[in-house]
């Protein structure tokens, strides 16, 4: 993986005007001057040419992406962004599957498969989320991450899979009061790990960073980091202000 450990980085969901997205780059900028870890963030598409512009001249290491994308690079899909568009403005990342697009734009694992294939072809890493819905006994828990990430890497040749990071979301840790625990998380992202290795073999498998994301906050975000299993954090509330995010990343 090209990323320095671990790596740790934020949605900003929708929220953000590029006025405030330049207000939150600078405090950001000031405060981790001196980080050696990697870091991103994931702006609404209105901001990211204003995160490009501003990462830009003031030379930041910051890396950045968009939180959604089309599956086809043109036509006629109104309202929609492609991939090409993405990679002009220099997004490095694609966010894929996190649930509030399941939930509230009808994604699947097959348009998220499809959408995958669309940010390798232009040449970017899909953050790819999954993770169950509910609490459930392991057995249950294992097979449903089998199967989901079975489809959403359906036709993703090895050497095009090593590009891509998988961001472990459980839907019941999500805009929750308490993280998945330390023992679950490390039991998940070993499993991860194994499937990836069947599937890619263990160049492959160990190229692809394994983050957890599911309310990481100051509190649990150095014991989740921590984990010899765990290679980075994705962050939604704790991260909304730039001193959150810059405090995670110190305590990570
Ligand atoms: C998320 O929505 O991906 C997320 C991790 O949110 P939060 O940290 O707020 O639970």
């Amino acid at each position: 993986s090209p990323y320095r450990k671990p790596l740790i980085g934020t949605s900003w969901k929708m929220n953000k005007t590029n006025q405030e997205a330049l207000a939150y780059l600078q405090r950001l900028q000031e405060r981790l001057k001196d980080v050696s870890t990697s870091v991103f963030i994931l702006p609404p598409f209105s901001a990211l040419s204003e995160t490009r512009r501003f990462l830009q001249e003031s030379d930041s290491p910051l890396l950045f992406g968009s939180q959604n994308v089309h599956w086809d690079d043109a036509g006629a899909f109104t309202g929609e962004v492609s991939a090409p568009m993405l990679k002009e403005i220099g997004c490095q990342f694609v966010e894929i599957n996190h649930q509030e697009r399941r939930r509230w734009f009808s994604e699947t694992n097959e348009t998220a498969n499809w959408k995958i294939h669309a940010v390798l072809r232009n040449n970017m890493s899909p953050i790819i989320c999954l993770g169950e819905e509910k609490r459930e006994t392991w057995d249950l828990t294992e097979a449903f991450l089998r199967y989901q990430l079975l489809q959403l890497l359906a036709g993703l040749e090895p050497a095009a899979a090593a590009n891509i990071i998988l961001a472990y979301e459980p839907l019941w840790a999500i805009g929750a009061t308490e993280a998945a625990s330390p023992a679950h998380v490390a039991q998940v992202h070993v499993l991860l790990r194994r499937l990836l290795t069947e599937k890619y073999g263990t160049t492959v498998a160990q190229a692809i960073p394994l983050l957890y994301g599911g309310s990481v906050n100051r509190q649990n975000a150095a014991g989740l980091s921590l984990l010899p299993e765990v290679d980075g954090l994705f962050v939604g509330r704790a991260a909304l202000e730039p001193d959150g995010l810059a405090d995670l990343v110190e305590l990570a």
